[in-house]
């Protein structure tokens, strides 16, 4: 994407079934959209642009930890070798990262942020600056805990100092940007790239599955719908008008795609491999 290299790191796959509501709270059965069961991946972005070597998302925590075996138990899925030998697969590793931008702190997102050693978290990435919206750290109901996922992961990341809090759209690097995407959580953002005229959406979780892109009211039951719609709204036009490259975390992989408007709504176009 212009100057910028970006790379999707799958570090696990599964098959589930898809779980929605619509904007009224009631599941929806999702008519031959998309099959169902459907293969959803938990994914992790990586963007080289110019100095800095930034990742989206921390992703889980490592194959072999009590947290990834509880996490292979919970959720029958395939691992693959994982973040870190990816990041070496493109000439990074953790000491390389410069900033991780967390979306939002569900824990598939933020798992990977710190590291067991010696019965204590720290973390993981030791030069990189860890960005989140405010809501997700300040306001979570599950800080408080010491032994939730939150304070596992985003706590040693502020004992370290390295821990920014985000209020609004925000430049974090020249050419990304934090962009401001309530609804699956209240802080959720997504990531956008510009560089040399070409832009990269990297979506978080504002999109579960692809037939929410053409139903933009079916949200998962956890999800603020109203924010929700409004959130896709603003990121996908914005997206379809300047041709982005996009992708959400847990498309299945690769998950590369283009957003088009016509006057049935948005389309979601998959990249041919
Ligand atoms: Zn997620």
């Amino acid at each position: 994407v212009g100057e910028a290299a970006i790379t999707c790191i799958s570090e696990a796959t599964g098959v589930y079934g898809i779980h929605l509501v619509d904007g009224t709270g009631k599941p929806v059965v999702p008519p031959d959209v998309q099959p169902d069961p459907v293969e959803i991946s938990f994914q992790v972005v990586h963007v080289r642009l110019g100095s800095n070597s930034i990742l989206v998302d921390a992703g889980l925590d490592d194959i072999g930890t009590d947290w990834g075996r509880r996490f292979a138990e919970a959720w029958h899925c395939r691992r693959t070798p994982g973040l870190i030998p990816g990041l070496q697969a493109i000439g990074e590793s953790a000491e390389s990262i410069t900033h991780v931008v967390i979306t939002h702190a569900h824990f598939d997102h933020i798992a990977g942020l710190t590291v067991l050693e010696d019965g204590t978290y720290g973390p993981r990435y030791p030069n990189a600056r860890v960005f989140v919206g405010r809501a997700e750290w300040e306001a979570n109901s599950e800080r408080p805990n010491p032994e939730s996922e939150v304070a596992r992961r985003l706590g040693p990341i502020e004992a370290a100092g390295l821990l920014t809090l985000i209020d609004t759209d925000t430049d974090i690097a020249p050419g990304v940007a934090m962009v401001s995407a309530p609804g699956e959580s209240p802080g959720h953002h997504v990531v956008r790239v510009t560089s040399a005229g070409e832009t990269f959406y990297a979506l978080g979780d504002l999109f579960h599955y692809t037939c929410e892109i053409e139903h933009l009211e079916w949200v998962a039951p956890w999800a603020d719908a109203p924010a929700m719609v409004q959130s896709r709204r603003k990121i996908l036009d914005d997206a379809a008008r300047s041709g982005a490259l996009v992708m959400f975390s847990h498309a299945k992989f690769p998950p590369w795609a283009t957003v088009s408007l016509d006057e049935d709504g948005f389309r979601w176009t998959e990249l041919k491999h």
